[in-house]
C-alpha cells in the first residue's frame, strides 16, 4: 500500500465516482464509491498528490497570512495599528467637527470598549472606539458629531438631539446601521 504525504479519510457513499477534497480545516477527504477497490483509491490518491499538496500549502499559507482570521483574534501589533489609523482619522474628523459646531474639545483618546463607540468628559475630553473605522464614514461622522454635540448639552436630551440634526439631519440612520451592525465590528 503506497504511503501518502498527508493524512486522508475516506467516506464511502452512494456516488458512482471518486471526488477528493480539501475541508476548510485543511484537512483530506476522499469521497468514494461504496465497494470500491482500494487499489483504485490509492491510484487517485497517487495522481492527486501534486494538487492536495498545493492546496494544502495554500491553507497553510492562508492561515498564516491571517485570511481565516477575524478582527477579534488581531495581534498586539495589528491592533496598535488600527489604533494609529482611528487616531488619525478621529483627530481630523473632530478638528473638522468641532470648527463647524464652534465647540473646543481636550485630549482624544483612541480605545477599544466592546460597549462604547464614544465618549465625552466633562472637561471635553474624547474616547473614539478604532473599531469605527470598520464602519461607513458616515457613522464614524456621526460618533464624532456626537460626542461634540456633548459638549453643549450633557444628555441625549432633545435639545442635544437637535444640535445633532442641525449638522447630521439623517443621524438616525447612522444610529440604526450601528445597531444593526456594530456587532459586526468585532467579527
Ligand atoms: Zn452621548
Amino acid at each position: 500500500m503506497p504511503a501518502h504525504p498527508f493524512p486522508y479519510e475516506i467516506i464511502y457513499s452512494s456516488r458512482k465516482t471518486l471526488a477528493i477534497q480539501i475541508t476548510a480545516d485543511g484537512k483530506v477527504r476522499v469521497r468514494a464509491p461504496k465497494r470500491i477497490p482500494n487499489s483504485v483509491i490509492e491510484r487517485f490518491l497517487t495522481e492527486k498528490e501534486g494538487w492536495v499538496l498545493k492546496h494544502l500549502q495554500k491553507k497553510k499559507a492562508d492561515a498564516e497570512n491571517g485570511y481565516f482570521r477575524d478582527r477579534a483574534q488581531l495581534s498586539e501589533q495589528e491592533r496598535n495599528h488600527y489604533r494609529e489609523i482611528a487616531r488619525d482619522i478621529f483627530t481630523k474628523k473632530t478638528a473638522y467637527y468641532a470648527q463647524i459646531m464652534s465647540v473646543t474639545y481636550g485630549r482624544i483618546t483612541i480605545r477599544e470598549q466592546k460597549t462604547r463607540w464614544g465618549s465625552c468628559s466633562i472637561d471635553g475630553n474624547l474616547n473614539f472606539n478604532w473599531r469605527l473605522i470598520f464602519a461607513p464614514e458616515e457613522v464614524l461622522n456621526y460618533i464624532v458629531i456626537h460626542e461634540l454635540a456633548h459638549r453643549r448639552e450633557m444628555n441625549h436630551s432633545p435639545a442635544f438631539y437637535k444640535i445633532v440634526g442641525e449638522i447630521m439631519p439623517d443621524y438616525k440612520k447612522q444610529q440604526k446601521w450601528l445597531r444593526e451592525n456594530g456587532q459586526k465590528l468585532w467579527n
